[in-house]
């Protein structure tokens, strides 16, 4: 009788949870698994040999599979929730920097928070929030900001708060530096903040100093 023997790669499911598979473009199931070597025997695995050979989460859905670092990026649900958050913080941290009590920048902030996905969201959880968030949170809020957001979505971000801070005017020193801070750890430079906040509905209008009025155009 001839004994056909050798080894096989098998993978072991070792644990399961929900992640973003880039494949599905969506929320998905894994499941985590450890790669060994077993021994076979007629092509049958019989037992592991040696120690795990490499990790690897596998989507349920559609089968691929990734390194286990892919866990460490938000699942797009959590990702939601996180800029919901961050609006509502980052909208509150520039109300605080002006006047608390104007009725237009709280309803920018009313707004932010809407339009972030908040839809029950009203002065009364504004007042709320005005008393409960401790803006310190905001720099928590950001980070994965700043690494899961498009640019165009950086900008729209930033857009949302400067509408707070213009609402009652012209920044002041201290809303210019709530949106310094937040453009800093978005990654986004101080000319690029100023090219947002001119064009943000309120803004100050977009000419340089030393440039003419706009109405001394020739033949105009
Ligand atoms: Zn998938």
């Amino acid at each position: 009788m001839i004994l056909i023997f050798g080894f096989r790669a098998r993978a072991k499911n070792v644990g399961h949870g929900e992640f973003f598979c880039a494949h599905c473009g969506a929320d998905r199931s894994y499941v985590l698994q450890h790669i060994r070597r077993w021994f076979t025997l007629f092509f049958i695995p019989i037992f592991p040999a040696g120690r795990v050979l490499g990790e690897q989460v596998k989507c349920t859905t559609c089968g691929s599979a990734y390194r286990p670092d892919v866990l460490n990026a938000p699942t797009s649900a959590a990702f939601s929730e996180n800029l919901r958050g961050a609006t509502r913080v980052a909208a509150v941290a520039m109300l605080a920097a002006g006047d608390v009590r104007n009725e237009a920048a709280r309803t920018a902030a009313v707004d932010a928070a809407r339009r972030a996905g908040s839809g029950s969201y009203d002065d009364s959880w504004l007042a709320n929030d005005l008393s409960a968030i401790d803006a310190s949170q905001l720099e928590m809020y950001l980070v994965p900001l700043a690494q899961g957001l498009s640019l165009p979505g950086k900008e729209s971000f930033v857009e949302q708060v400067a509408r707070v801070g213009l609402a009652d005017g012209a920044l002041s020193p201290a809303e210019s530096r709530v949106i310094e801070s937040i453009g800093a750890q978005l990654g986004l430079s101080a000319a690029h903040l100023r090219g947002i906040v001119v064009s943000t509905p309120g803004g100050p209008p977009a000419v340089a100093p030393g440039d003419g009025p706009p109405e001394s155009t020739p033949g105009g």
